[in-house]
């Protein structure tokens, strides 16, 4: 599926105003599928390696955050979202690139990769 400005931009700000605090800049086109899997389990861990391309290893302490579900089944994107709003710390970011541009799932450990 492609997206022109003008849509992105309207999934954006709808993104924005059901994830109001929002700790980085969730995936827009998520908002299309808000309420599909994205991970069929009662919890997930989210791991975060805390290096990114621009500063290296500079301070690689990674984080895990567990996750859990709504529905005590699986976890929707909907989900995931609220679940890191309330749970990830500002603190985390070690650079300016906050853009969440992929997620990638293993057994049940999420890891996010960011770019600008
Ligand atoms: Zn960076």
């Amino acid at each position: 599926m492609s997206f022109n400005s003008d849509d992105y931009d309207n999934m954006f700000e709808e993104m924005n105003k059901l994830f109001p605090n929002a700790p980085f800049s969730y995936d827009a086109e998520h908002f299309n599928c808000l309420d599909d899997v994205l991970i069929e389990e009662p919890y997930a861990l989210i791991y975060h390696h805390r290096t990114c391309y621009c500063v290296g290893d500079k301070d690689p302490t990674p984080i895990s955050i567990v996750i859990n579900s709504y529905n005590g089944k699986n976890i929707t994107y909907r989900n995931f979202y609220a679940e890191i709003e309330k749970k990830w710390d500002k603190d985390y970011e070690v650079c300016n690139h906050h853009f969440l541009e992929f997620i990638s799932i293993k057994n049940n450990i999420i890891e996010l990769e960011f770019g600008s």
